[in-house]
């Protein structure tokens, strides 16, 4: 399950607070900083933690109304600055009716980029969108097979080449032609190499100038820890992404990274994955989460 440990330890720093108020400024000091380590575990950046805390404490000092109920107010504090740091500035892309929505896909390999494009998919056919698939991923053998089989399971189109090594030429031609049939949403997925190699980010660039994309998706594997910060600022600064997407919540995944991804894009989590079927696959409120999260 997702984050069950980070929430424990959350939820059993908060319960050390005095519930009937006038929980000492030690006590209060020792909690702030368990919740930090308990984030720190859970792979959030350390920069973001400590800055985070620092907002917490300054929230707290503001309030210097002894009869307020102390524990009440570190819990609001540290539930308001989790959901603001899991809601940046930058709203959720909204898909149109009106026109083609162009999506692309980016991450690692072995992210979950091609599940993913699946259960999106899935996700907007159920709901009644022409949705379609192209395959950019010349470089893994087998990408467009995985593709295309769940294309096939999902009785979703699908674009892709087994002889064209060119990705950026089947992009264009398949957005073409996804356009001329007026297909209101055409996913996109893209080769995601080994590490973040020069080659991989401007065949994205590439990729992203030739097809305009309304909005670019960054998936990130979420038991993936610290090194998710760099990693999307890696992605974000080659292509605008607008998106992020947690994937394998299901396993072992502590989950912070996903914070750190936010916070590198300054984009919104729009989904989580959580297994490897089309249905593990669920919209994300940061405001709910948390709420789940501090029970
Ligand atoms: P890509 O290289 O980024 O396109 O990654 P794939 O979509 O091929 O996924 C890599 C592996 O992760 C595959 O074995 C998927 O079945 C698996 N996978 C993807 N998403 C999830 C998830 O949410 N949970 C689990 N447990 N496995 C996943």
């Amino acid at each position: 399950m997702v984050l069950v440990e980070l929430g424990r330890s959350l939820r059993a720093s908060l319960n050390k607070l005095s519930t009937i108020g006038g929980a000492s400024e030690e006590v209060i000091a020792t909690v702030l900083n368990e919740i930090s380590r308990a984030l720190i575990e859970a792979d959030v950046s350390v920069g973001l933690v400590k800055a985070m805390k620092e907002k917490i404490k300054a929230k707290i000092e503001l309030t210097s109304d002894s009869h307020i109920n102390k524990k009440k107010l570190v819990q609001k504090a540290v539930q308001d600055e989790l959901v603001s740091m899991l809601q940046p500035a930058t709203k959720p892309y909204l898909m149109s009716r009106k026109k083609t929505n162009v999506i692309m896909f980016v991450g690692l390999q072995g992210a979950g980029k091609t599940t993913t494009i699946a259960k999106f998919a899935g996700y907007y056919a159920r709901k009644g969108w022409k949705v379609s698939m192209v395959c950019c991923d010349s470089f893994r053998a087998g990408a467009f097979d995985q593709l295309k089989q769940n294309a096939t399971k999902l009785r979703v189109p699908f674009y892709g080449s087994y002889t064209e090594a060119d990705p950026v030429v089947i992009a264009e031609k398949g957005v073409a032609q996804f356009r001329k049939e007026k297909y209101e949403i055409v996913l996109i997925d893209t080769s995601g190499r080994h590490r973040q190699e020069a080659g991989l980010f401007e065949e994205m660039q590439e990729i992203s100038a030739a097809v305009d994309p309304d909005n670019t998706v960054f998936v990130m594997d979420g038991t993936q820890g610290q090194a998710v910060y760099d990693q999307a600022m890696g992605f974000h600064d080659a292509v605008d992404v607008g998106s992020v997407i947690v994937t394998k919540l299901d396993g072992h995944a502590k989950g912070g990274g996903a914070l750190s991804a936010v916070a590198a894009t300054a984009s919104p989590i729009i989904f989580l994955g959580s297994g490897e079927k089309f249905d593990d696959f669920e919209p994300f409120n940061a405001k709910s989460f948390v709420a789940k999260l501090l029970g």
